[in-house]
């Protein structure tokens, strides 16, 4: 089906037929998470979103033509406020260095996060590189910004800064349509005046002694300057989809794509990153590759909202992910990471959801008819790849599975089918573990109820089998061949 995938590219405000710039090397680059705290279930939206289209991506052109870096944000103010928060004594009285105060909020939160997307069932990606790893790069590219014409080095309130000029890019703004007059004309210049132009943002800032920093030295208009500092928010994206998906794997890519330096083919993230962030990423990565585009196909999924508002840590309306699976806070019970997904997948991805234990309920409930199976060597099904291949529609997809799931109850030879096709969404139910207690239980009361048949009491027969049927273990009957006896098997539904 290559070639029958389009996608919606927010660039255009259209769907486009996806081509990938070297079908043998598709590269995507979605924005992760800001390493400081608990990943709420809004912040889980883009990681399963984007986890499908890998799994689409994976499953069109082959497992192992497709890279797909999604980096960890671990420099940010708000790292370095919870740092002095939880190790500000420490940092104090010197047992603890202020960079390993951020290490130590960092790591942690990074393995929680790990455990709650593997828990939602998400691959993956090829590279997860951290900011702090990449911090060469950034200054590399500032330096070419600089060099370039696009960038300068200005003296602000605190300390010395090198800004973007965004009046130096004529297409300024191309992504989230704004224009560049129109931010200007609102914007309170007095309290920024050391920027040229209000919509300038930074790209590296200078470090007090209690915030993070590395050193650097810049130079402008011949002078040299050095910098110790941190680099702005947007850079790092820049800098890290530039070094995964070009510079370390540019020799092998094709002749057409090595004609097409330094771009890449989707570049994802949630609706609030289009302005500024990935404005900001396009501008410093076409200004200093000296490219049109730096991504072909802009994606970005809506917000999981509760009440109409988008969930966020600043609202305070957040459930975190790790509660939902974990705790009793939402709903008053614990709810099992494919419920999640499967609840955010009946939504698409560019529409809002409205959460609520409503939704998880109705997840839940479907889940609950689906079959477990092994995919084997079963190819999905042309239902849920058409589904999919249009701009992600897993609404239609959940359906076309859950008819699959269907056919798969009546026909079991249909189950590889179902699981292939599950599979594709990540969903994949797996058989219920039965205790030896539980079973020999179990098959007391099969055995019982067959005694009743023979015995032509239906009515304790039936109600033996509502019994268990109430408790979630469903009989099947069938006959012996040779003996042509009734025999009865049993499994658990979930
Ligand atoms: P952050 O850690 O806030 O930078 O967010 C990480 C990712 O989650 C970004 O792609 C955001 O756009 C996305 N995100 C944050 N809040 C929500 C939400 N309520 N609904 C959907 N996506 C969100
Ligand atoms: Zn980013």
């Amino acid at each position: 089906m290559a070639g029958g995938l389009k996608l919606y590219n927010t660039l255009t405000r259209e769907k486009v037929d996806f081509e990938p710039i070297d079908p043998d090397n598709v590269r995507m680059y979605v924005c992760g998470p800001t390493v400081y705290d608990f990943a709420h279930i809004g912040n889980a939206r883009p990681v399963i979103v984007f986890d499908v289209l890998y799994r689409l991506l994976r499953h069109t052109y082959g497992a192992d033509k497709v890279t797909y870096v999604r980096n960890i944000t671990d420099v940010d103010d708000k790292i370095n406020a919870r740092a002095l928060r939880d190790f500000g004594g420490q940092i104090a009285d010197g047992s603890m260095s202020l960079n390993e105060a951020i290490r130590a909020v960092t790591g942690k939160t990074e393995s929680q996060f790990h455990e709650d997307v593997a828990s939602l069932g998400c691959l993956k990606p090829t590279v997860e590189p951290r900011a702090t790893d990449n911090i060469p790069q950034m200054i590399t590219i500032i330096q070419r910004l600089l060099d370039m014409g696009h960038a300068y080095v200005a003296s602000g309130s605190e300390g010395h800064e090198v800004l973007f000029s965004t009046a130096s890019m004529a297409d300024y703004g191309m992504l989230s349509k704004r224009k560049l007059e129109d931010q200007q004309a609102g914007a309170r210049v007095a309290v920024e005046s050391h920027k040229m132009n209000p919509a300038d943002f930074v790209l590296w800032k200078q470090s007090a002694d209690t915030e993070p920093g590395w050193p650097a030295s810049f130079t402008f208009e011949k002078t040299t300057t050095p910098i110790y500092g941190r680099p702005g928010w947007h850079i790092e994206c820049s800098a890290m989809s530039d070094r995964y998906l070009w510079e370390e794997i540019k020799d092998r890519l094709s002749p057409k794509a090595k004609a097409k330096p330094h771009q890449f083919d989707i570049h994802g993230g949630g609706l609030d990153l289009i302005f500024p962030h990935h404005e900001n990423e396009i501008a410093q990565s076409c200004c200093a590759f000296d490219n049109d585009l730096m991504a072909t196909v802009w994606m970005h999924n809506g917000f999981l909202q509760v009440e109409g508002r988008k969930m966020s840590k600043s609202e305070g309306n957040f459930v975190t992910i790790n509660e939902l699976l974990a705790t009793e806070k939402f709903g008053g019970r614990k709810w099992p990471g494919e419920v999640l997904r499967l609840a955010m997948l009946m939504t698409h991805y560019r529409e809002p959801i409205d959460f609520s234990v409503k939704r998880l309920e109705e997840a839940e409930r479907l889940l609950a008819k689906w079959p477990a199976g092994d995919a084997g060597e079963t190819a999905p099904d042309a239902s849920v790849l058409e589904a999919l291949s249009d701009d992600l529609n897993t609404v239609a997809a959940v359906q076309a599975v859950h008819a699959l799931a269907q056919a798969a109850n009546a026909d079991p030879s249909k189950l590889p089918l179902f699981a292939a096709s599950a599979a594709l969404l990540g969903v994949a139910p797996k058989k219920a573990e039965v205790s030896d207690d539980l079973s020999a239980a179990v098959q007391a009361l099969v055995d019982m109820r067959l005694e009743m048949l023979k015995a032509k009491n239906f009515a304790e027969a039936d109600r033996i089998r509502d019994e268990l049927a109430a408790k979630g273990i469903q009989l099947k009957d069938g006959k012996d061949k040779e003996t042509g006896e009734r025999v009865t098997t049993w499994e658990v539904k979930r």
